[in-house]
Formats: C-alpha cells, structure tokens, sequence
C-alpha cells in the first residue's frame, strides 16, 4: 500500500466541508479514479456538494500537480501524482495505480536534431495488469 497522499488546495483557495469531503474521498482513492467515482463517495459526508465543485478541486489539484488525468479511453480518469519525474502502471482490470522512474524517452537533444521540435515535457503511461491481477 502506498502512503496516502498529503493533498492540500492553495492557500487562496478557501475551505469549505464540501470542497474537504471532495479532497478526503480523492486522498483514500487507491487507483485511478473518476470525478463521479469521487462525488459518489463523497456525498455521503457532504451531502450538497456539486459535481462542479469535484471538477474545480480536481482542476485544482491538477495544477499544484497533486493529480494528473490518465490518457484513457472512453472516460476521463486520474490518478494521485507526486512530484518529480516518473511515470504510471495503470491495472486495467483492478484500476489500481503504481508509478515507476523508468524512463525511455528520447531526450529532448535528440528530438531537437531531429524534427527542430523544443520538447517541455512529456507524459507516458502503462496499461496493462498488475501482479495480482497477471
Ligand atoms: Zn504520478
Ligand atoms: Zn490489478
Ligand atoms: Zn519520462
């Protein structure tokens, strides 16, 4: 199991039970997960909370880099994310989430040379399936 992860909003942003009963069901979700997994589960503490506000706090998140969206297909999922360079094993039958450092990307030098194109940054995942469920 992993750690659960310390998610906080921006100081700016202001706290209310409905936007922490949003960010509580997103720290104890074990995988991937989507925004109507989230609401669903975190209706039961906060009983008014709104679908937008799950997809402003993911939206949040999202950019404090806490979470980021898997490529997926069909629909949008997300995963918990930690700062720093890895990437994801994502379980398609469990959904469940590990992150690795391997990284074959090309370097961004060698992508220059090749097609002149300036690359930030990018992002791989794996799917596939896990130990247990291999
Ligand atoms: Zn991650
Ligand atoms: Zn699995
Ligand atoms: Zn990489």
């Amino acid at each position: 199991m992993r750690p659960r992860a310390n998610l906080r909003l921006p100081a700016r942003v202001r706290s209310t039970p409905q936007r922490r009963a949003g960010l509580d069901a997103i720290a104890s979700a074990t995988g991937a997960f989507t925004a109507a997994e989230i609401y669903d589960r975190a209706r039961a503490t906060a009983p008014k909370l709104g679908l937008a506000t799950v997809y402003r706090t993911i939206e949040l998140l999202r950019r404090a880099g806490s979470v980021r969206p898997l490529a997926g297909e069909g629909r949008p999922a997300y995963v918990r994310c930690r700062p720093g360079h890895h990437h994801h094993l994502v379980c398609v039958a469990c959904g469940s989430v590990e992150e690795t450092e391997l990284c074959a990307a090309p370097p961004a030098a060698e992508l220059a040379r090749r097609y002149g194109f300036a690359a930030d940054t990018h992002e791989v995942d794996f799917y596939g399936t896990c130990r247990r469920c291999a």
